[in-house]
């Protein structure tokens, strides 16, 4: 046999505006390139206390159990369930777009007696259903998605974490996409298991999970009869690593959590306000600068996420031609609609290092191009004038 060697990886270079991965600033590039050392290295055991300090910062929380899975943000959510989860045990999850689907999923999957809840995608669940489902149900767990990023909806927390607490519930939320976007206060609110990615609004390439855990979700996990369903991602095992006794479980992705640490560095040198605002702001702008062209949202006002622009597509134009052609002329990637939506909305990413000016700015001129090329009217410019006019404003 002849062998042949590929070229060597050269990517082309992109503005990731889709839902994910997103934009990756430069200092976390270099800190993946770091040397590679053991997992039990006295400076790996550094950078993984110096991580679990900034995760609890930005997860607002002073919980003991928490720390990067390795896996991405399915993993997150995969690692919540099945650690909270016995085979029988009663979980409502609360489904209005994808995620909330694959998290019943992997409910089902672990053994759990699934009740599912259901709003259309774009819709989010009020605190009077959650209320009355978890009165009737009596769930062990309930499980919600904060950013539901195939859909662009926001879910409030706060008045849900109460009523499922009333009911004597755990509250499982998604937060992959929130974290390092909009405000997340996992003490505050009660959230009793929480998992995030690094893809969305961390920005660091994905590969890890951040999740944290309540005393409350830890007992629930201590109280177990039966073994957790999955060897890899048993935190009765993997706690041991990430806390005093350092026993070895797997074999941490040492550059991966080189890139995260440097990622939280980030977020933390910027301060989560500052960058909640900026996130606010970038996406205030972008939607000025649609509404000047005629592009409409697809969830409804008040309930928009800052970091997942969800907007229809306008009558008559090819979703996946734009799509193409702003990869290809703009190198600007967006993403499609995810099931009901798909072929009706484009989601416009403005997460983490993505959301700035000049990215929404030259997004909006690309998309006024790719628009006046397939025969939309558009006043040429309007949108670049209108997101500058909102920039000015301060
Ligand atoms: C991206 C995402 C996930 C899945 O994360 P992966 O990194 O793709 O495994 C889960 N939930 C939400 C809300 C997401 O946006």
């Amino acid at each position: 046999m002849t062998t042949s060697v590929p070229a060597a990886v050269n990517p082309p270079r992109r503005i990731l505006m889709g839902p994910g991965p997103s934009d990756t600033h430069p200092r976390v590039w270099a800190a993946l390139a770091a040397p590679t050392v053991g997992h039990l290295d006295p400076y790996f055991l550094q950078i993984m206390t110096e991580m679990q300090a900034m995760l609890r910062q930005v997860f607002r929380t002073t919980n003991e159990l928490t720390l990067a899975v390795s896996g991405t943000g399915s993993a997150g959510m995969e690692t919540c369930v099945v650690n909270l989860i016995e085979p029988g045990d009663k979980m409502v999850v609360c489904v209005n777009g994808v995620f909330g689907g694959r998290m019943a999923d992997v409910a089902g999957r672990c053994g759990a007696q699934v009740t599912i809840v259901e709003r259309p995608f774009g819709d989010i669940f009020s605190t009077a259903e959650i209320a009355e489902v978890v009165k009737r149900v009596q769930p062990k767990v309930v499980g919600i998605v904060n950013a539901e990023t195939s859909t662009g909806a926001w879910q409030p927390l706060e008045e849900i974490s109460k009523v499922v607490h009333d009911a004597g519930a755990l509250l499982l939320v998604d937060c992959v996409t929130s974290l390092g976007g909009v405000p997340l206060e996992v003490d505050q609110w009660g959230l009793d298991a929480v998992y995030s990615g690094t893809q969305k609004c961390l920005s660091c390439p994905p590969g890890l999970a951040p999740v944290t855990f309540s005393p409350r979700a830890v007992a629930a996990i201590e109280a177990r009869k039966t073994k957790v369903a999955s060897w890899y991602l048993d935190l009765t095992m993997v706690r041991n690593y990430w806390g005093q006794s350092r026993a070895y479980h797997h074999t941490a992705p040492i550059n991966m959590n080189y890139g995260l640490h440097e990622a939280l560095r980030l977020v933390l040198e910027e301060g989560l306000e500052a960058r909640h605002a900026r996130h606010m702001k970038n996406h205030k702008a972008l939607k000025a600068g649609l509404a000047a062209i005629g592009i409409k949202y697809a969830v409804a006002e008040g309930q928009q996420l800052p970091m997942l622009n969800a907007v229809l597509i306008p009558e008559g134009i090819d979703d996946a031609a734009v799509r193409g052609q702003l990869l290809s002329e703009f190198g600007i990637e967006i993403g499609g609609g995810l099931g009901p939506m798909k072929g009706k909305t484009w989601r416009i990413g403005l997460m983490g290092e993505a959301s700035s000016p000049c990215n929404v700015l030259l997004f909006l001129a690309a998309l006024e191009r790719c628009l006046s090329d397939r025969g939309y009217k558009l006043s040429p410019g309007a949108s670049v004038a209108a997101a500058n006019a909102f920039y000015a404003k301060g």
